[in-house]
């Protein structure tokens, strides 16, 4: 195996890879800005991929939805958008170079099966030498044999779980989607991504993913996750209830709105700017540091 190396010495390319499964919440959004104005302040590219890869989910209409909001938001991104769904060879490819160094086995275990450890954590690796059923079988990570070096996350600073202590995801399920974790890494080392900027709840799959970049060789971008963004109750946001939608008011408005939010203060004179003039300062002035001891963000 090859120790994956860094990937600071490239142009900065951030990403923002929502799932399809409804429309963009204020949270969300602020994650597209946080990444946007990240990647741009540093002069660098910004990907849009659409994580649609479990079927069951993905609303019919909400990527293109998701697409039309960051368009009217100004959200340019470099590229073409990118579909997970258009991408599984690459997963195959990867799940076979995963189990030719014997770091994937297939697993019959059931959720019943597992009682309380649900599909992603705490599998306790009954079927690390063999599965102890018939199939369906899904495809699981050795975690155990690829450390994860601690790493400092740019905002929530040193970063030392153990991904083996998290137990072996699963990177192909019965049903034969890939999983999250493994698609996510795959795609960010083909899209040359070098630094994620996504929501804080992502911090523990980080380890997963940062093993799984170890056992591919691919290299480790940069990490900041956000602080969340919670209801004026202190609720976290969520898709499927719909809460505090992102298109209320003029683009300017919202994008005020969430600026104010990623607590970077625009100045009171540019307050009803057109969009542009916005932006401009935006990126001219981008303080990801602003965020360092936030510990959430309230939506009021
Ligand atoms: N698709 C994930 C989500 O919408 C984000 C994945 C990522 O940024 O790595 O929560």
């Amino acid at each position: 195996m090859v120790i994956a190396t860094t990937a600071t010495d490239k142009p900065r390319t951030g990403r923002f890879a929502p799932s399809p499964t409804g429309a963009l919440h204020l949270g969300s959004l602020a994650t597209a800005v946080a990444s946007y104005l990240d990647a741009r302040h540093a002069s660098g590219r910004w990907l849009l991929r659409m994580e649609d890869l479990d079927t069951a989910r993905v609303v019919p209409g909400a990527a293109d939805e998701i697409l039309r909001t960051l368009d009217v938001l100004g959200l340019a991104w470099d590229g073409p958008v990118t579909y997970q769904s258009q991408r599984l060879p690459l997963y195959q490819d990867a799940i076979a170079s995963l189990a030719a160094l014997g770091l994937a086995y297939a697993c019959s275990c059931t959720r019943r099966d597992l009682g309380a450890s649900d599909d992603a954590g705490g599998y306790p690796g009954t079927c690390r030498a063999g599965p102890t059923k018939s199939g369906p079988f899904a495809m699981r990570f050795r975690a155990d044999l690829c450390p994860v070096r601690p790493f400092v996350d740019r905002l929530q600073g040193p970063v030392d779980i153990d991904a083996s202590a998290l137990g072996d995801p699963i990177i192909r399920r019965r049903d034969g989607l890939h999983a999250y974790q493994l698609a996510v890494v795959v795609d960010d080392a083909d899209q040359g991504v070098t630094d994620v900027v996504r929501g804080s709840d992502l911090l523990p799959s980080t380890c997963w993913q940062r093993s799984l970049q170890r056992a591919l060789s691919a290299p480790e971008p940069e990490y900041a996750h956000l602080p969340l963004v919670c209801e004026p109750g202190g609720a976290k946001l969520s898709k499927s209830t719909r809460s505090v939608r992102a298109e209320a008011g003029t683009a300017a408005e919202q994008l005020w709105r969430v600026l104010t939010l990623l607590r970077q203060s625009p100045p009171p004179d540019l307050a009803g700017a057109p969009l542009p003039e916005l932006w401009d300062w935006a990126i001219g002035h981008w303080r990801l540091g602003a965020l360092r001891t936030v510990a959430s963000l309230s939506a009021d």
